[in-house]
């Protein structure tokens, strides 16, 4: 089972997809946690994701690439954060075809601007994976993770200003995406409006009954 995992900044897909990835037993491949990861050690990676910025398409194909040549994935997948604009997609469809992989479905979170950037103003991350939101979903401490007790931390992306210009770069690059699988009959409509516990169930209910 194969699926990838689109929508806005905000739209809750990190927090959905390592949901899923637990209850369906497939990996969870996200190209922002691996950028996140990589930027620890590489200076230009860590300005463009600081600034909202897009890494360059060559680096994150290469890198989807080798993750999907990898065993691991042929139980299923899912692919958030990648493709990201139209050029991704048409190399996707090529790795797809030469590793001989099909995708089940697109799912499409969706989100208006305002609500997403309260989501994502009041948010907070622990390094085990875990994230909360000031308001609306606090931890029982303040400032520390429930799960592994961790400092909680702001990700340096999710400034106002920075928030504007990577839903700007959505609308201009990854938007474009939705008419692109329009023909391949894979997208799922997701209301990311719902509570996470409803949106949660409505995509479970998408992937065991199909659509
Ligand atoms: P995300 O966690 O998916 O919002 O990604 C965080 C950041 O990682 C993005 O703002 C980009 O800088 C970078 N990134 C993640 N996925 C991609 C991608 N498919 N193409 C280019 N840059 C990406």
């Amino acid at each position: 089972m194969n699926y990838i995992i689109l929508g806005p900044p905000g739209a809750g897909k990190g927090t959905q997809a390592k949901k899923i990835a637990v209850r369906f037993s497939i990996v969870h491949l996200s190209t922002g946690d691996m950028f996140r990861e990589a930027k620890k050690s590489n200076e230009s990676i860590s300005k463009l994701l600081s600034s909202g910025q897009l890494v360059p398409d060559e680096i994150v194909v290469n890198m989807v690439r080798k993750r999907l040549e990898k065993n691991n994935i042929k139980k299923g997948f899912l692919l958030d954060g990648f493709p990201r604009n139209v050029k991704q997609a048409e190399e996707l469809d090529r790795i797809l075809m030469s590793e001989n992989i099909k995708i089940d479905g697109i799912l499409l979170i969706n989100v208006p601007f305002e609500e997403a950037v309260k989501r994502i103003v009041g948010r907070m991350v622990c390094v085990c994976g875990v994230s909360y939101h000031t308001l609306l979903l606090p931890p029982k401490e303040s400032g520390k993770c429930d799960r592994c007790g961790g400092a909680l931390f702001h990700r340096s992306d999710d400034k106002e200003d920075v928030i504007r210009d990577r839903f700007s770069v959505y609308e201009k690059q990854t938007k474009p995406l939705i008419e692109y699988y329009k023909e391949s009959r894979l997208l799922i409509y997701i209301d990311g409006l719902k509570s996470e516990s409803d949106v949660f169930e409505q995509i479970s209910g998408c992937i065991i009954g199909g659509r």
